[in-house]
């Protein structure tokens, strides 16, 4: 890289750095959200002893096979998971999506809300989206599992083994050109690997034959702003994929 590029590059970090990082995460303001259907189901069914009612969240998906594949498995019952989960976060975006991101499972807001990353990583994720010139309009995000593991606990073998078919299926009918995953979990489950993070991220991948990036999960950013600058790195090339495959 010669001198005009490094400092090229390093403005152009600053000023992500800037844009993404520099402002408060505000809770209140809300990520731009589908419409929303309440659905009501049958008293003994929402009733759990000594929980509050849940309420049942349900968002239109963006194509018919999607809805058709959410509406048959949105009651899924094959791990513990359902016992404890209000909503069943299925994922959600555009379904014809040229880059599908994937985390590994619903915190406690996407589980309140019915919608994958809509707490404080998912702000985050939204501030990184922008400084690539990305909306959540473009992209589709789904989690490998799909119902909150209590206290966010690490999602079981049994439970990714149970859940993991939903999300095959899921890239099967977007066909994204390019998957990223987000954070350790995701990149060890979809290339079923056991490495770190960092060996992960310094060789290309495929999932089904598809171009897989591996980036940091926007939590450990916010715990570990060491690791921003390399994150930019990986954001960086998404963008380059992108440009590459609109051209
Ligand atoms: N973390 C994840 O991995 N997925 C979400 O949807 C939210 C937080």
């Amino acid at each position: 890289m010669n001198e005009q590029n490094l400092i090229d590059d390093i403005a152009q970090f600053f000023e992500w750095y800037q844009q993404v990082y520099d402002s408060e995460i505000i809770l209140e303001n809300p990520v731009s959200l589908p419409e929303q259907n309440d659905q009501t189901l049958p008293a003994t069914e929402k009733r759990r002893p000594g929980k509050q009612f849940a309420k049942v969240v349900t968002y239109k998906q963006t194509s018919p096979e999607l809805q058709a594949f959410y509406e048959q498995i949105k009651d899924c019952q094959k791990c513990d998971l359902h016992k404890t989960r209000k909503n069943f976060v299925f994922g959600y975006g555009n379904a014809h999506a040229e880059v599908m991101f994937v985390g590994e499972a619903p915190g406690r807001d996407e589980d309140e809300q019915g919608l994958p990353f809509v707490g404080v990583s998912g702000k985050l994720l939204d501030k990184i989206f922008a400084a690539i010139d990305l909306k959540r309009e473009d992209v589709y995000i789904a989690n490998v599992i799909k119902c909150r593991p209590p206290n966010n606990r690490n999602p079981k073998p049994e439970e990714i083994a149970q859940c993991e078919p939903y999300l095959i299926q899921q890239i099967d009918l977007i066909k994204p050109k390019l998957i990223v995953a987000l954070g350790l979990f995701a990149a060890n489950t979809l290339l079923k690997a056991q490495r770190s993070l960092s060996e992960l991220r310094k060789k290309e991948h495929s999932y089904q034959g598809i171009p897989l990036i591996v980036t940091y999960h926007p939590s450990a950013l916010l715990r570990k702003p060491i690791l921003k600058a390399e994150s930019w790195k990986d954001f960086k090339k998404i963008r380059a994929f992108l440009n590459e495959i609109e051209r």
